[in-house]
């Protein structure tokens, strides 16, 4: 595996395989990795591309108050992990690599940053966006790979691919989960052993929304009212949001006729967990 933390050197490694007539994957992390990240490995795998992995934790899209100094970093072990996976080349730039000075240009990527994650988390699309473009600006990869874990953050860079022609497919992989239904995430080493108990009914009660679902309820409303009940009386995190909206664009959803995206965040302390689930009501009709 090959392995920098310079954009030039990425970008002579990445020209001779085109220069070989590969194609080329990009899978933008911020590290601690896990399965979920093992995951994208192996879909882009599959493609036959030219898998380029990087690791950077993006400050531009951390809140002031958010965990950008305490997010978890070892940079070594997922070094380890990425080779073994068998990622081709390791990228993991320094912030004075990236940011070599203040930035003053931005994506922004309007409408999808208006709701869920981006009401609670101001400007953070705005950072994911740009960092994104950034890379997909020093890699020009022809697929990139993102989890469904982050569903809103998937489709605003879909969008932003879309709306500025940008000659890559996003390919989307599905949320792996801990034998208890827990999406793993790198923030989940932060929670206690009772918290960790406890945020397994994050995922219990998304299933029960399906079943509802499947059982005939239609109103988005009832669905988020019996998933925060359920939140509440099982577990002590704090929601931020739980909502049912469509699956596409995120717009509002108030009877259910369409594939809908179910969202929620919840914090356990100081730690802020997603999950979400997409359910094709037709399947049910
Ligand atoms: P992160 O390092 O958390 O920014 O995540 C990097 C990429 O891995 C994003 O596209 C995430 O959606 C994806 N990812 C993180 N956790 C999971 C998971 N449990 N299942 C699938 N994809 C994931």
């Amino acid at each position: 595996m090959k392995r920098t933390s310079h954009i030039s050197e990425l970008r002579e490694i990445i020209a001779m395989e085109r220069r070989r007539g590969r194609k080329i994957a990009l899978i933008p992390t911020m590290g601690y990795l896990h399965r979920g990240h093992l995951a994208l490995v192996e879909q882009a795998k599959q493609t036959g591309a030219f898998i380029v992995l990087s690791i950077f934790v993006n400050s531009l899209q951390f809140g002031p108050n958010e965990d950008y100094s305490s997010y978890p970093r070892d940079l070594e072990r997922d070094a380890h992990l990425v080779e073994v996976a068998g990622v081709d080349a390791l990228f993991h730039p320094t912030s004075e690599e990236m940011y070599p000075r203040p930035m003053v240009t931005y994506v922004e990527v309007g409408q999808l940053d208006t709701v869920l994650c981006g009401v609670k988390r101001p400007g953070h699309f705005r950072g994911v966006a740009t960092v994104v473009s950034k890379l997909f600006h020093i890699v020009q990869p022809d697929l990139a790979f993102f989890g469904q874990k982050d569903y809103q953050q998937y489709l605003v860079i879909q969008r932003m691919v879309s709306d500025l022609n940008l000659p890559i497919e996003v390919c989307p992989v599905p949320i792996v989960r801990e034998e208890d239904g827990l999406a793993l995430s790198s923030r989940n080493v932060f929670l206690t052993s009772e918290q960790r108990q406890e945020a397994k009914v994050l995922f219990q009660s998304l299933n029960e929304a399906e079943t509802c679902l499947q059982a005939g309820e239609r109103s988005a409303r009832e669905i988020e009212k019996q998933l925060r009940d359920r939140i509440s009386r099982q577990c002590h995190g704090v929601i931020d949001y739980v909502e049912v909206r469509d699956a596409g664009d995120l717009s509002e959803v108030t009877i259910i006729e369409r594939p809908v995206l179910i969202a929620l965040a919840v914090k356990f302390g100081s730690t802020r967990l997603i999950d979400n689930k997409v359910v094709e009501v037709d399947r049910y009709v």
